[in-house]
């Protein structure tokens, strides 16, 4: 392999051993809930979801939401209104 092609690959690696370089702007995704599929965006630094219970509860989040944070782990956009404090 080339050189140049494997230093790039150990900086990749450490890269993702520090996820607060990178930050989700926006982010669409088709969920498959139990009984329907549903549409969860996150934009302008919030999360929106078209099923009822989103609406319904007016929480800012529902369990489709909940699902996506936990798949994206480290990646998980924060809402803009729960950013942690600056230190
Ligand atoms: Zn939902």
């Amino acid at each position: 392999m080339n050189s140049s092609l494997i230093s790039k690959i150990e900086k990749a690696r450490r890269y993702a051993a520090e996820p607060e370089r990178a930050e989700i702007q926006s982010l669409e995704i088709r969920f498959r809930g139990d009984h329907d599929i549903h549409e969860v965006r996150f934009a302008n630094g919030s999360w929106s979801c078209d099923c009822h219970s989103f609406e319904a509860l007016g929480l800012g989040t529902c369990s489709h939401i909940m699902a996506v944070e936990r798949l994206l782990g480290a990646l998980a956009p924060r809402p803009a209104d729960q950013a942690e404090p600056v230190r």
